[in-house]
């Protein structure tokens, strides 16, 4: 018997989800999308577009990890790589579990190894300031994409455009934001400087404990992540596309096309677009890839706002080491990173850790989840994505690794994976995001 039956996370129900069938039919234009996250599901829509026949294949509904559960920020300022210069400043609070921000299953160390030589080697500052500025031209795209999207889908109530608040508890810590800002001038990252006074005029349901802040301002956030991804998918499926749920098990190329054997059956495509997140990394390596990357999970609680509490657009605690973001179901506050691999347990640390840290800063009330949510994070030594060709295999397509923005950049992959197949000129270079750069 085929298929399997889909839990979804979808809140729009008509998605409609075919279950994995034998040998479907193939044309030359035939593109098989493999991972209905954002960045798979964005990718299919442009190819769509571009008149490919295209099959979205998931073991699950569309968006039921990681593109589901995040803060929903399409973020402007987020153009700082993670390896920066003196990250080895952080290490021994890292690994001696001492951060609420960022933790590690120690088993997971050695998987590392690889991913953190990397990182160093990215962190010395010409590299560092030469991704910086990769990020910002993918970043610099972001919120012009989703607009787009959701204006072609009536989805423009999910979306605010108020930008999104960098608080600190401490004036001293502030300080630490001075290099940010000289980067945010020349990125043309629009910002204002906030005292507390003008935190609590932007948000007067927040308690009083903020000395200082950055507004960031052409930043903007949705009231549910899961359900923009769920309208994109909708769109794709209206226009024709097909939404397969089976489990990718291994992909071969033979007899001119790729063979993708899924749990439930082979499936024949003759272009393959890998767009896996977290999972990409496992694929690969049976193709013969060494991908250093590292899953760097997250998770999410909801809270009901007490009476007197309100808030307007998400903001990021920096002391407090947590974002919080309204969202239609509750007050959703996310935790930092905690390096683990992609199929062990949760082990939600983080959530309790930053809870009093919430309460200080907000009233909340109820857990509106009977569980924390756990995200994975797919994360490249560089903070890039990879977006092009898979080098040493024909037809076969690479957009994963958006680590901290895939929310964000999901519809910017789609658009330059569609160019790059279409052989149109992407709107950025694309050689930076290539798998040949490891
Ligand atoms: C706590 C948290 C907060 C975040 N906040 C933000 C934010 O505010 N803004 C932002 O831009 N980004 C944010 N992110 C990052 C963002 O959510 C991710 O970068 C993005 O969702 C990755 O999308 P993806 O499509 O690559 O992967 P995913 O959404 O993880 O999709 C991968 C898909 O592959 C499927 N799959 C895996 N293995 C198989 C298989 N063998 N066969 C078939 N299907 C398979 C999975 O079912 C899944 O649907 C956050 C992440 C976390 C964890």
């Amino acid at each position: 018997m085929w298929g399997r039956s889909v839990v979804s996370a979808s809140t729009v129900d008509s998605v409609n989800i075919r279950h994995g069938s034998n040998n479907l039919p193939f044309l030359n234009r035939d593109i098989t999308v493999i991972g209905a996250g954002i960045v798979g599901i964005c990718s299919a829509l442009h190819l769509q577009r571009r008149g490919f026949n295209v099959t979205l294949l998931d073991r699950r509904a569309p968006a039921s990890e990681t593109s589901f559960g995040n803060a929903g920020v399409i973020s402007r300022g987020s153009i700082f790589p993670e390896a920066a210069p003196g990250i080895h400043r952080k290490l021994p609070k890292i690994l001696a579990n001492k951060s609420r921000e960022a933790r590690m299953h120690y088993r997971y160390l050695g998987q590392m190894v690889p991913w953190g030589r990397q990182v160093f080697k990215n962190a010395k500052p010409q590299n560092y300031e030469k991704n910086l500025f990769a990020l910002n031209d993918l970043v610099g795209r972001c919120l012009q994409e989703h607009k787009q999207l959701l204006a072609d889908c009536d989805g423009g109530a999910f979306l605010r455009e108020n930008g999104w608040l960098k608080l600190f508890r401490q004036s001293e810590s502030f300080e630490t934001s001075a290099t940010e800002q000289h980067y945010y001038k020349s990125c043309d990252v629009e910002f204002d400087r906030l005292n507390g006074a003008d935190i609590k005029d932007l948000e007067p349901g927040l308690n009083n404990i903020f000395a200082a802040g950055l507004w960031i301002k052409n930043t903007a956030s949705v009231s549910n992540p899961g359900a923009v991804c769920d309208l994109y998918a909708k769109q794709f499926t209206d226009a024709g596309g097909s939404i397969v749920c089976d489990e990718l098990k291994q992909l071969e190329w033979r007899d001119e096309q790729w063979q993708i054997n899924c749990e439930g059956g082979v499936q024949h495509s003759q272009s393959v677009v890998l767009a896996l997140g977290a999972w990409t990394k496992v694929v690969l390596e049976a193709l013969g890839y060494n991908i250093p990357m590292a899953v760097e999970r997250g998770y999410h609680m909801h809270y009901q706002l007490s009476d007197s509490a309100s808030l307007t657009r998400p903001i990021y605690d920096v002391d407090g080491g947590y974002v919080m973001s309204p969202m239609q179901k509750g007050l959703r506050v996310t935790t930092g990173v905690e390096w683990g691999s992609e199929n062990t347990a949760a082990t939600p640390v983080q959530v309790q850790q930053v809870k009093p840290y919430v309460s200080q800063a907000i009233g909340i009330s109820t857990e509106l989840d009977p569980e924390p949510w756990l995200g994975r994070r797919p994360c490249t030594p560089d903070s890039l994505p990879v977006i092009g060709r898979a080098e040493k295999h024909k037809n076969l397509w690479l957009a994963f690794g958006h680590g901290h923005m895939g929310f964000s950049m999901g519809p910017i992959t789609g658009r330059i994976i569609a160019d790059l197949i279409s052989g149109d000129t992407p709107p950025i270079d694309t050689k930076q995001f290539q798998l040949s750069r490891f």
